[in-house]
């Protein structure tokens, strides 16, 4: 059992407060992933978890076990790092089992868990080599194997992807949540990559400037953003903001910004009329047709991505992104129309920023 509970936790450096009175109830075999811009809180957050920082004020529980004073090494959990942290003079297969024998594990037990590691990470074959003799993703691999052989309660993870390449990324991303369907462990896993998020996380805790914005599903958070900057955080190309004011025309709620005009939701913005809003518009959204029924709208630039196409477009005075398909035959100049079904629109506040109900 790992369920892992911040109750009020603050943290001051000097005058700086890394973390508001933060609560966080992360449930036993979950994929946590912490996401947020640089300096949001992320690693602060995590290294109290592992207790690696000392907490201002609040309490820290794993289960029913108040974890605050505990030393990490108390605490049976295991970190790995984006500088991966390997000994550089010890083999891969020492590196993997320092823990094991730190712990005084016999060898013949030490040698079957460093090889049921390195066969599920297929390192194998490096285990003689030294870490200067391996590539980025092989090094993670044996930062990942020495952190798993420990079988831990709580697995705590700080950007272990970010050194590697694009490709590599999303292998290793395919390895990762293996790992976590085999291990049934808590992982909790930081990172400013939105798509390790969405691909990771049974839930995301979106962190700014040390306050959780948003604590739910990659499908709640993506589909259903509870403010602005949720909004603008996922998805790419980012979601296009308009803003303008909500009107109650006779035949429903309308969206008004000059001629941009899109009938929204009446279950968000009904009897609202004069409230001043902010419109959201995710790419893939949007619905481009020739010209006739929609907004008028023309194409100023054209980027394709080769599985789709990003379309600049200047609709009724306003800018935006949005996705065609790759078959999708478009040039700058074209005339089109754009159409929106209401229940995809988003509306937050224009003052909180927050969404509308
Ligand atoms: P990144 O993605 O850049 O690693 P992060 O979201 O992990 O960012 P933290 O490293 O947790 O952010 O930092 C949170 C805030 O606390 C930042 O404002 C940072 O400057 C500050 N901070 C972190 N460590 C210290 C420290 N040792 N002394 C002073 N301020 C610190």
């Amino acid at each position: 059992m790992a369920r892992i509970r911040l109750d009020g936790v603050t943290k001051n450096y000097g005058s700086v407060t890394a973390l508001q009175k933060l609560d966080l109830d992360i449930r036993d075999r979950e994929f946590m992933v912490f996401l947020g811009p640089s300096g949001c809180g992320k690693t602060t957050t995590l290294n109290i978890i592992a207790g690696l920082e000392e907490i201002s004020e609040g309490d820290i529980w794993f289960d029913d076990r108040k974890v605050t004073f505990i030393p990490p090494h108390k605490r049976e959990i295991a970190m790995v790092f984006q500088s991966y942290a390997l000994y550089p003079q010890k083999s891969v297969f020492d590196n993997i089992a320092f823990g094991l024998r730190l712990r005084g594990e016999d060898q013949a037990s030490v040698d079957a868990k460093v090889k049921a590691a390195a066969e599920q990470l297929e390192i194998t074959h490096l285990l003689d080599r030294k870490p200067h003799q391996l590539s980025g993703g092989q090094r993670q691999r044996v930062a990942l194997g020495r952190a798993l052989v420990r079988q831990p309660s709580v697995f705590l993870m700080d950007e272990p992807l970010s050194n590697l390449d694009a490709a590599l990324r999303v292998s290793m991303r395919s390895l990762i949540k293996k790992l976590h369907l085999s291990m049934g462990t808590t992982f909790v896993y930081v990172t400013h990559d939105q798509a390790e998020a969405l691909t990771l996380a049974d839930r995301i805790t979106v962190m700014r400037d040390g306050v959780v914005q948003q604590l739910d599903t990659p499908d709640v958070i993506y589909n259903r953003p509870a403010n602005r900057f949720v909004a603008s955080f996922l998805g790419s190309p980012q979601m296009n903001f308009v803003e303008g004011e909500l009107v109650d025309d006779p035949g429903g709620p309308t969206f008004v910004r000059g001629d941009f005009q899109l009938a929204v939701d009446p279950a968000l913005a009904a009897g609202q009329g004069g409230r001043k809003v902010v419109l959201g518009l995710r790419a893939e959204d949007a619905i481009l047709t020739g010209e006739g029924s929609g907004l008028a709208g023309a194409v100023t630039l054209v980027s394709p991505l080769g599985s789709e196409q990003h379309i600049d477009l200047s609709v009724a005075g306003v800018d935006l992104v949005v996705r065609a398909s790759k078959d999708q035959s478009l040039a700058i100049g074209d005339r089109l129309s754009l159409a929106v079904e209401p229940a995809r629109l988003h509306l937050f506040d224009a003052t909180s920023e927050q969404r509308l109900a």
